[in-house]
């Protein structure tokens, strides 16, 4: 007979956790991490950011490198030296040992790839990625190695070697999802017969041409919702150093407060105007999965955060949150047959895709075209549309210095009466409307105001809808899920 133990009663892994930057940044940070883990019933699969700072150093190294200037290596010296100190504050000595050979493997190949830039005075995107990448190596390595020490059995997945398969090697590149939902099975049913914590790394992807490629900057959100479709997890819960979603901005709204529960739609509309918290793609992966998506503050992980949930839920409160984006400006397209004459808007977003400028959103009415997008582009459009030379278009303007605000919540389309109520809110105080619009999306009203009206137009909408009124979203009732 042979004494091999029987198999365990193993779980698939249906939690992923997301530990950003700044949750590795010191020794005390990471020691939060275990006891958050600790605490954890369920098995979880963990993806980490690059410790705090070092992608921009990382970015500088990669720069001064290219322009051959030599400081590079100081610049090195300090990203192995962060990441020596806080494994030495951490680990026993054999871990340490272990620690300090796997990060000099990674940093020796970091050290080659920066010579090489640095001979030729030439890169490109996938070099650029092997460059960055190497953030997320070393804590990848340094939590499994800290998790390790605290006696949990870990194992590091490089996200290039498991079919994190990227559209295209470029610093923005996506993961082409039905290649990656065929190609991770097998690694998830792996990974679901162990007994150890696997901890991915954020950030990167590869090509199949086996080029490295970069999620965008934060983009560790997304891959996390990546790795969270592949094990078809129940919940993704991503810690920052913020309590979650709020009220408003607190820069403009300092009585701001978090918002507990939100809807994706609703989620999705805060951040693409506004609220950096986070990355825009994440909702993508996340689509025909049930996933309840957490926000958790890394500095008080008792506290609820932010849950986001696929489905609509209205609260009493009629608007859940504010954000503002003060970087917009408007080009607005002039002429009398603008709004009846067929393909202008074809026209025009193909003029602008030629050179990549970005609509943030598109207005129309009978006699005029309004394109909101960022200052930078909205000036290279304005001169692109005027040497299109289009006879229907009498003017073309633009106006800088606005911002624009949307108030986010489920079910305000619905309700009658909200647009003219908030209206008159502002009007009563004296503030311009520069465009408002209603409709363009199921959750969200947009106003447009003059900049620097933008603080007083938030805080009046904060105190009339999200203020210590009579409607709380505790009166409501609501359950949580999952
Ligand atoms: N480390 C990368 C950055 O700083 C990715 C991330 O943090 O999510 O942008
Ligand atoms: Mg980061």
């Amino acid at each position: 007979m042979s004494n091999q133990k029987p198999k365990k009663n193993l779980k698939p892994i249906k939690k992923i956790i997301k530990f950003g930057g700044s949750c590795l940044r010191e020794p005390s940070s990471l020691r939060n991490i275990v006891s958050i883990l600790k605490q954890e019933k369920e098995r979880v699969a963990l993806v980490v950011s690059a410790v705090s700072g070092i992608t921009d150093l990382l970015i500088d190294a990669y720069h001064l490198s290219l322009s051959q200037d030599r400081n590079y290596q100081g610049i090195m010296a300090q990203i192995k030296n962060r990441h020596l100190l806080l494994a030495s504050e951490l680990l026993s000595l054999s871990h340490f040992g272990q620690y300090q050979a796997k990060s000099q493997e990674i940093l020796k190949q970091l050290e080659r790839t920066l010579k090489g830039l640095s001979l030729t005075g030439e890169s490109t995107p996938s070099l650029k990625a092997r460059v960055l990448s190497a953030g997320e190596r070393l804590s990848a390595f340094l939590l499994a190695a800290v998790l390790e020490e605290a006696g949990f059995k870990c194992r590091v997945f490089e996200t290039d070697r498991v079919g994190l398969v990227a559209n295209q090697p470029s610093e923005e590149a996506e993961v082409v999802l039905e290649k990656f939902d065929f190609l991770f099975r097998k690694t998830a049913e792996e990974i679901n017969q162990g007994d150890y914590i696997p901890v991915f790394t954020g950030f990167f992807g590869i090509t199949e041409e086996g080029k490295l490629a970069l999620f965008g900057r934060n983009g560790s959100d997304y891959s996390a919702a990546v790795i969270a479709r592949g094990f078809q997890a129940t919940v993704l819960t991503t810690y920052k150093d913020v309590p979650g979603f709020l009220t408003a901005d607190p820069d403009f709204v300092p009585e701001a407060r978090p918002v507990n529960r939100l809807s994706r739609k609703e989620a999705a509309e805060l951040c693409y105007f506004g609220a950096r918290i986070l990355h825009p793609k994440i909702w993508e992966p996340l689509e025909d999965l049930e996933t309840i998506l957490e926000i958790r503050d890394f500095n008080r992980p008792e506290s609820s955060g932010t849950v986001i949930i696929n489905s609509a839920e209205s609260t009493a409160r009629i608007i859940k949150s504010l954000s503002v984006n003060q970087n917009i400006a408007l080009v607005k397209v002039e002429g009398p047959g603008v709004g009846f004459k067929p393909g202008l808007i074809g026209k025009i977003g193909s003029r602008l895709a030629e050179k990549d400028l970005n609509i943030l959103t598109v207005l129309t009415s009978q006699t005029c075209i309004n394109l909101l997008m960022s200052p930078a582009a909205a000036e290279l459009a304005r001169n692109r549309l005027v040497e299109l030379k289009e006879p229907a278009f009498r003017k073309i303007t633009l106006e800088k210095n606005l911002a624009l605000i949307a108030c986010v919540g489920e079910g305000l389309r619905e309700t009658p009466g909200v647009a003219s109520h908030l209206l008159s809110i502002l009007a009563r105080k004296g503030i311009n409307l520069e465009l408002f619009s209603s409709g363009g999306s199921e959750v969200a009203l947009y106003l447009v105001v003059k900049k620097q009206e933008a603080g007083r137009a938030l805080h009046l909408l904060h105190e009339e809808y999200l203020g210590p009124g009579e409607a709380r979203e505790e009166q409501v009732g609501l359950t949580i899920t999952g």
